[in-house]
Order: structure tokens, then sequence, then C-alpha cells
């Protein structure tokens, strides 16, 4: 099997968690990491991410763990016409303007820009098309969560007397039962999730920081939202990590019979998984360069044989 000759732009939570990953690979070597930064705490070759072009040669897929806020729509055209490129773009609103720019530098480059791989945009858009497309009338509900909310946890923080506070989305169980009984087109965004908030402060506090959550505007009060008082021990031991996930409920009538399908995924750690998603999909890039493809596909557009460093002959007698 081809061994690819991979590479990252951008280390943070995502690169770090794609480096891991790429080392755990049977078929791909790290050729190194490309960054804007100088020093980086790793024993990977590090490069300036400005002299990237320099290595192409080197290089068979690249993995852009950039922000999505404003590095990749800044800088990612400018890397897919030089390298076959994987990106996790998540501004769903945005996706179809990324694609006819990747597009377009990708066929320029005659490379692949695999883009808005991960889990949302990734996985959840796989389930939503394959699911939706069973049913002649779907009902589909995306719930977000268990999930470590930044916006929110920030807003907890700010409270007088909070020392240290964490927020976790988590949908609500009787939407989802409501969702897979075709009533999903009811269920609102406050009521689909619920708001979990863990503070650690003192005892005299308690009662006013409650007050002061819960009834604050748009972030908490329109939510069913709970405060839990904890310990420092307890938040260092159980609230350290970056856990998420969510549900996919699509269901429907097939001829006077009804059916649901639900794809779940609970997350220990946000970045772990989403690099897991953007690694496989960087060896279908790969793969798909190789066979002379070139332009931008989406998660949407690739086998899943593509996926996996197993042949195909050996995925058809195990899996199918
Ligand atoms: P980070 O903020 O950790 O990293 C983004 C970039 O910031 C890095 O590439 C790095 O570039 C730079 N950076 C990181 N740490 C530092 C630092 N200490 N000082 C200065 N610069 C730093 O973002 P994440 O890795 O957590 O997430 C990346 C993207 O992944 C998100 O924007 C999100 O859109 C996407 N995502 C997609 C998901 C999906 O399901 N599709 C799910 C989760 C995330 P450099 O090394 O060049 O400095």
């Amino acid at each position: 099997p081809m061994i690819i000759r991979a590479a990252i732009v951008g280390y943070g939570n995502l690169g770090k968690s794609v480096e891991k990953l790429i080392r755990a690979q049977p078929d791909m070597d790290l050729v190194g990491i490309f960054s804007r930064r100088s020093e980086l705490d790793t024993d990977t070759p590090v490069f300036p991410s400005a002299a990237a072009a320099d290595h192409a040669q080197d290089i068979d897929v690249l993995f852009l763990c950039l922000g999505s806020a404003t590095d990749i729509p800044e800088q990612a055209a400018g890397y897919a016409r030089h390298f076959t490129t994987v990106d996790t773009y998540d501004n769903h609103q945005l996706i179809p303007d990324h694609y006819a720019r990747m597009d377009a530098a990708a066929r320029e480059g005659r490379h692949v820009a695999m883009i808005s791989t991960g889990w949302d945009p990734g996985l959840f858009s796989l389930n939503r098309t394959l699911a939706a497309a069973l049913f002649p009338d779907a009902q589909q509900n995306t719930f977000w969560g268990k999930g470590l909310s930044q916006g929110h946890s920030d807003a907890v923080r700010r409270v007088p007397g909070v020392r240290r506070g964490v927020q976790y989305t988590i949908p609500n169980e009787d939407a989802i039962v409501e969702a897979k009984a075709g009533r999903g087109a009811e269920i609102s965004a406050t009521s689909a999730h619920v708001r979990e908030c863990y503070v650690v402060a003192d005892e005299a506090d308690h009662a006013d920081i409650r007050e002061a959550i819960t009834t604050m505007p748009d972030y908490f009060a329109p939510y069913d939202t709970t405060v839990h008082f904890i310990s420092d021990e307890v938040f260092e031991r159980d609230h350290q990590g970056m856990p998420h996930g969510g549900h996919v409920v699509t269901s429907g009538d097939l001829g006077g019979s009804r059916s649901s399908v639900e794809f779940v995924l609970e997350l220990g750690s946000n970045p772990d998984f989403t690099a897991a998603s953007q690694v496989a999909y960087g060896r279908a890039a790969a793969r798909l360069t190789a066979e002379g493809k070139t332009g931008a596909f989406t998660v949407l557009e690739v086998a899943p044989y593509l996926l996996s460093p197993v042949a195909l002959e050996e995925l058809i007698r195990r899996d199918v």
C-alpha cells in the first residue's frame, strides 16, 4: 500500500490531535509541522508557514488545522494551489463559498481539496444526507452535546464570585424521543437543549450566583439551566476535558410504517475526534489525487472505502 507523506499547518488543539493520530496510522509518515510561531513544544520538525510551498514536493497531504473564523477564509486557498489539503472548516452558511474558492485553487494546482471534514460539518453531514435519502418525507433534527460550550463557560466565569466555572450543553432527552416519533418539527432551539453549569465559589455566594446565572438573558434564562457547586478538587478531576457529541435523528413514514434512524457521537475530546475524521479524509484525499482527481470534495462525495487503511477486498469480506 502507498505510504502517505503528511504535514500539518497550525499547531493548536486540532493540530496536536492530528499529530498524535497521524503517528498511529499504518500508512502515514509525518514530515513536519508548519506554524506562524517559531517555537513549538514538539519533537516533530517545525517549519515556518510562510515557506510551506518550498516543501510541496515532499508532501502528499497537508492537514489545515487553522481557525475557521479568519485563518481558513484568508489562507486555505493559498495552500490548495500547492498541496492536496484537508480542512475542518465549520462555518455552515459559508461552506458553498469555501467550496467554490477551494475548487478553483485546487484545479489550478491539480490537487484535491477535501473540505469541511470533522464531525459537524463532517460525519453529521454524511448522516443527514444518508438518512434523509431513505424517506420520501423525512423529519430530521440535529442535537448537540453533551458538549463544553466556550462562550457559555465565559459567561459563567464573568458572574461576580465565580472562581472557576464550565458550562455543558446537553440534548433534552424528551426532545430526542419526540424527534424519533416524528414530532421534531415542533422542537425549538431552546426546548432541544438543557444547560448544566459547574461552579467553584464561596458558600456565602452560592444563592446569588445561581440567581445571576439562571436569569441571564439570552445565555441562560430561556433554557432549562442547572447550577452545580463543586469543590476545587472535583473541578480539577472532572472538568478539564473537552467533551462533545450529539445526535442526528431522522424519521419518516414508509408507506404505512414508521422508522427512525439515529446517529450518535459521544466524544471524550472534541479535537481528538475531529482529528480522527480529518485524518481518515486525508487518506481519501491523497488517494483521490493519486488517481488523478482534482478540485474540491465534500464528505458527501467520497466513497467510504477510501477512508480506511484496509484494502477494499478485505473490507468487502469483513464488513459488507
Ligand atoms: P486553536 O485556537 O487551538 O488553533 C487555531 C490556530 O491558532 C492554530 O492553528 C495555531 O496556528 C494558532 N495557535 C494555537 N495555539 C496558539 C497559541 N498558544 N499562541 C498563538 N497561536 C496559537 O483552534 P482549534 O485547534 O481548537 O480548532 C481549529 C478549528 O477546528 C476551529 O476553528 C474549528 O472551526 C474547527 N473545528 C471543526 C470541527 C468539525 O467538526 N468540523 C469540530 C471542532 C473544531 P499557528 O501554529 O500557525 O500559530
